[in-house]
């Protein structure tokens, strides 16, 4: 998009600032629905489901902790078996064998340091063997204790199209986020965009005629 035409568009829409609020008032009308597509029951399976939709889609994680925690209850069960077995119970969730890896050595920790518990802040959950920046942000923030803001593939599409910010990296991404959402909606705000990106502002085909902040986006066609 020419240089000009991106400015004259931002200059359409006003600061990002005044634009936070209705963008995020009217995505929660719009997708009052949107929550984690992950299920669970215990902070315990909420980490294991995060750690396991790495490279895979929510609904084949779901598909596999039907089972998987049907077996596996506390941190010792995941101990109890041999690693192949676990690779095994993990196996469609594809990079088995890691992912297995990383879950004994998660649980090892949770017995030894944290009296079997998942621990809520973002320190403590970085420390878990396989939990890195994002998986922390999503438990800490399932859990009611967010500490940062959930980046993935959605969120920086349409933090970059929607003009939040211009960085590529996503902890850049996240800080530029940081500074300009509300703290009350460093939960909400990444599920909103997650579901407006799979409905609406799709990679390749935003339809933004059918977009109810279009009229705040910069990037709109409309
Ligand atoms: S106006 Fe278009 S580019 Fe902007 S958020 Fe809506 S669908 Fe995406």
């Amino acid at each position: 998009m020419p240089r000009s035409y991106v400015q004259e568009a931002r200059k359409r829409v006003g600061p990002k600032k005044l634009r936070i609020r209705p963008i995020i008032e009217r995505l929660a009308v719009e997708h009052a629905d949107a929550t984690i597509a992950l299920t669970f029951s215990s902070p315990l399976e909420l980490l294991v489901s995060v750690m396991l939709s790495a490279q895979t889609t929510d609904v084949n994680v779901n598909r596999v902790t039907k089972t998987l925690f049907r077996k596996y209850h506390a941190p010792e069960d995941y101990l109890a078996v041999p690693q192949e077995e676990l690779e095994r119970d993990i196996f469609a969730t594809g990079f088995y064998r890691q992912k297995a890896k990383s879950l004994r050595g998660m649980m090892k920790m949770l017995i030894e340091e944290f009296d079997g518990e998942v621990p809520r802040t973002l320190e403590e959950l970085v420390r878990i063997p396989g939990v890195a920046r994002k998986t922390a942000n999503v438990v800490s923030a399932e859990l009611g204790h967010a500490q940062g803001i959930v980046v993935d593939t959605h969120v920086r599409r349409l933090s970059q199209r929607l003009g939040f910010t211009k960085e590529e990296d996503p902890v850049k991404i996240e800080r530029d986020l940081m500074k300009l959402v509300p703290r009350e909606d460093w939960a909400r705000f990444p599920h909103l965009l997650i579901w407006h990106g799979r409905r609406v502002c799709d990679a390749r085909r935003p339809r933004c005629e059918d977009c109810v902040i279009n009229d705040l986006c910069p990037s709109s066609r409309v």
